[in-house]
């Protein structure tokens, strides 16, 4: 009887979306215990993914939350564009803690863009998070894989292989870390935000439940690589076939 998996997946309207949504959702068929959650960067719940949902035959909750325009920040800031999915992610964390119960529910969350490539086998490693589990994350921050490094005598985490910033308090990229169900219910007052500097976001949420000393190291020590931080190529569209959602 396995905890509960959260999956959260952002995601929004471009042409590659059903094709993105279509690949992890039947990564996720493969996954006995998870709940998806998807949020739609948008006003309104879209035909799109309603349909890819409701035929998918897993268990999901379908959001919506769309990403503030900070029209007036734009020219001068454009920072704000880095901060892709916070409004998404806020959402997922606002509906579990709406609508679970911190001791009767139990279960890990996990934020899973939707454009990522996931080997089943993360999946089995969450399984085994009392915490905060990581593991190494392939194609990421200019480097092949980035990594947690850990302690050859204790086995713990003591520092971070990454491309960019391997000084952070916790240099992981989203798709490397889980955490455990109870601690995001606990901690109701961590969530992603605007104001957090760039390529801080996970470093800063990861802050508010854990340690650098308490980290989890998953998928054999650190030693297997089972997500990747893979992006697609926007396509060249130059019509539109009527009559077919693609
Ligand atoms: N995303 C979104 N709205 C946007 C841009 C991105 O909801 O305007 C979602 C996207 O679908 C993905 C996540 O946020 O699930 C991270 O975005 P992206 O993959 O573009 O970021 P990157 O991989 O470049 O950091
Ligand atoms: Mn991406």
């Amino acid at each position: 009887n396995y905890p509960v998996i959260y999956a959260v997946t952002p995601t929004y309207w471009r042409h590659v979306q059903k094709a993105e949504l279509t690949r992890i959702s039947q990564t996720l068929q493969l996954v006995p215990n998870v709940h998806w959650i998807v949020v739609e960067d948008s006003d309104y719940k879209t035909d799109l993914v309603r349909n890819l949902l409701t035929e998918s035959d897993l268990i999901y909750t379908h959001l919506n939350a769309k990403t503030p325009p900070f029209e007036k920040l734009k020219d001068k800031d454009p920072r704000w564009k880095r901060h892709r999915g916070v409004e998404q992610r806020n959402t997922a964390l606002k509906w579990l803690r709406e609508n679970l119960k911190l001791g009767k529910d139990k279960g890990v969350v996990y934020f899973m863009d939707d454009d990522n490539t996931y080997n089943v086998r993360v999946f089995q490693e969450m399984n085994k998070i009392k915490t905060v589990g990581v593991w190494p994350v392939g194609l990421v921050g200019g480097l092949n894989a980035e990594t947690p490094v850990l302690d050859k005598k204790t086995g713990k985490v003591m520092g971070y292989r990454s491309g960019w910033r391997p000084d952070r308090p916790f240099a992981i990229d989203m798709a490397g870390f889980a955490i455990n169900l109870d601690l995001i219910l606990s901690r109701t007052d961590a969530v992603f935000s605007y104001k957090m500097e760039k390529g801080y976001q996970e470093s800063e949420f990861l802050s508010y439940f854990t340690t650098k000393e308490q980290l989890e190291p998953l998928a054999d020590n650190c030693t297997k690589v089972y997500v990747w931080h893979t992006r697609t190529e926007k396509p060249v569209v130059n019509g539109i076939v009527p009559g077919l959602e693609v």
